[in-house]
Formats: structure tokens, C-alpha cells, sequence
């Protein structure tokens, strides 16, 4: 059985054929989805959309959280919001949250204040954090402050995270370890040029990562360019498998048992 720790399956792209959608992943062995419930931003009503999916099919749990794109639109009913949702029995993470130097679609500063005050929100409502890192190119910006935040406003709450999607170094993933953090692998794993993605997955301990789609995004090859979907989970284990020379029954095992074990399903 597999867990897709990361996807967004109230995206628009899935609204032709969303429970067909959840039926192929059912299919495919794909049994526990984290539907990630940053909906399209604040003051549009939409931060309950992974609740709304969670408790309309099995399997599914949802998170809650600003995403660093629509930071510069927050405003302080937001969070009131968030805090209230963040209460439902479905909601086991808040996220994901974090910093997007690549678009820059909200000022690195107000990014950093959305950052920090989801940080306290979560630690007031006791839920892990997933977290969303991408820095400019061939910078470390972006992984410099996300590390240096966490460390300074997350670190002494003793509770857990996920770097979702990793694309960092050894490095930043060693460095993400250190946090405590799990380390999450998407389908980009699977890209020709993501060497740097392989050579993280080959020493994160096999106790410490999960595996996501970030669907409908990063389809694996050999659905690259296609829409992505929960099913194609299968393609990205088989790929870490490849890395850590294992049975992909072994590696879906594993990090199933990672994320129950990390947000106490079981
Ligand atoms: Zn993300
Ligand atoms: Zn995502």
C-alpha cells in the first residue's frame, strides 16, 4: 500500500474526472492521500477544500496553511480562519507553508511574517508542519532562511516537519534531517537532470522520507508534461527503489509506515 504524503487533488484540473481520479489511485494500491488545503489563497473561501475531500472519500486526510505565493494577500482574519479549520479531526499537518524565491509572487519579507506566524499557529494547535522551499537559481537563498527560520521559531516546539518535494543538496537535506524533519521525494526524481535529487535520496535513512505526487504538478516520467495524479505515485517509488537498490514493495512499506507513524494514524 501506498501513501501519497503530498498532493492537491481540489485543483481545477481534476474537476472533470476527481472520483475517477481517487479510484485509479484506490487501484493502484495508492490507499492514504494528504490532500494539501492551500486552496487558491486567502479571501477566496477556500482553505477547507482538503477537509471537503477528506470527508467525502476514505483514505484521505487534509492539511491547512497559506502558501508562500499568496503571502502578500493575508490579512489577519486569515489566520483566525486558519485556526479555526486547523481543529477538524481530518487535518493532521498545517502547510504547506514556507518560502518561493523562484517567483517571488510575494515580497521575501512578508513570505518570512507568513512563515513565522504559521509556525506559531501550528505549534498552538500541536500539528507538524509541511514545508514548501524553493530558491532562486543557483542560489541557496531561499534554503538558507527556511532552515535558519525553522531552527529559530520551530525547533523548540519538538514537533515534526516535511520538506515536501525535496530538489535540494546532500547538504540541505543532511541539513533538514538535523532539524528532525522528514524528507518528502516527488516524480521529479525521475528527471534526466535531477541528479542532485537522487544523491539526496541515497542518504536519507529509509526511516526518515516519504514519497508524494504533488498533483496535478511534476508528473514522473513517463508521464512527464501530462497531468500528474495520486496513481502515479507508483513510478516515483519504483525510481527510489532504483536509488536504494530495494523493492519497491519495500520502499511503499516504509514510508507508509513513516507517515502513519508521523501523524499518529495508527
Ligand atoms: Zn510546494
Ligand atoms: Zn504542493
Amino acid at each position: 500500500m501506498y501513501t501519497d504524503s503530498h498532493c492537491h487533488p481540489e485543483n481545477k484540473r481534476f474537476d472533470p474526472d476527481r472520483p475517477d481520479v481517487f479510484a485509479r489511485a484506490n487501484s493502484a494500491g495508492v490507499t492514504t492521500i494528504l490532500a494539501i488545503g492551500n486552496g487558491d489563497g486567502p479571501g477566496t473561501g477556500t482553505f477547507d477544500c482538503a477537509i471537503k475531500l477528506a470527508e467525502q472519500y476514505e483514505g484521505v486526510y487534509a492539511t491547512v496553511g497559506i502558501h508562500p505565493h499568496e503571502a502578500a494577500l493575508a490579512k489577519l482574519d486569515d489566520f483566525d480562519e486558519l485556526v479555526q479549520i486547523s481543529k477538524h479531526p481530518k487535518i493532521v499537518a498545517w502547510g504547506e507553508i514556507g518560502l518561493d524565491y523562484y517567483y517571488d509572487h510575494s515580497p521575501r519579507d512578508v513570505q518570512q511574517r507568513v512563515f513565522i506566524r504559521q509556525m506559531e499557529l501550528a505549534a498552538d494547535a500541536r500539528l507538524p508542519i509541511i514545508i514548501h522551499c524553493r530558491p532562486s537559481d543557483n542560489s541557496t537563498n531561499a534554503w538558507d532562511d527556511t532552515l535558519r527560520l525553522i531552527s529559530e521559531h520551530w525547533s523548540s516546539t519538538g514537533l515534526a516537519g516535511v520538506m515536501h518535494c525535496f530538489t535540494g543538496t546532500v547538504e540541505q537535506a543532511k541539513a533538514s534531517l538535523d532539524l528532525g524533519f522528514i524528507v518528502s521525494f516527488a516524480g521529479n526524481i525521475s528527471y534526466p537532470k535531477a541528479q542532485n535529487i537522487r544523491d539526496a535520496a541515497a542518504i536519507v535513512p529509509l526511516d526518515r522520507m516519504f514519497i508524494e505526487t504533488d498533483s496535478p504538478y511534476l508528473a514522473p516520467v513517463p508521464h512527464r508534461g501530462k497531468r500528474n495524479e495520486p496513481a502515479f505515485l507508483v513510478e516515483t517509488a519504483q525510481r527510489l527503489a532504483e536509488v536504494r537498490a530495494t523493492s519497491v514493495e519495500n520502499i511503499a512499506a516504509l514510508t507508509t509506515q513513516n507517515f502513519n507513524r508521523l501523524f499518529m494514524l495508527e
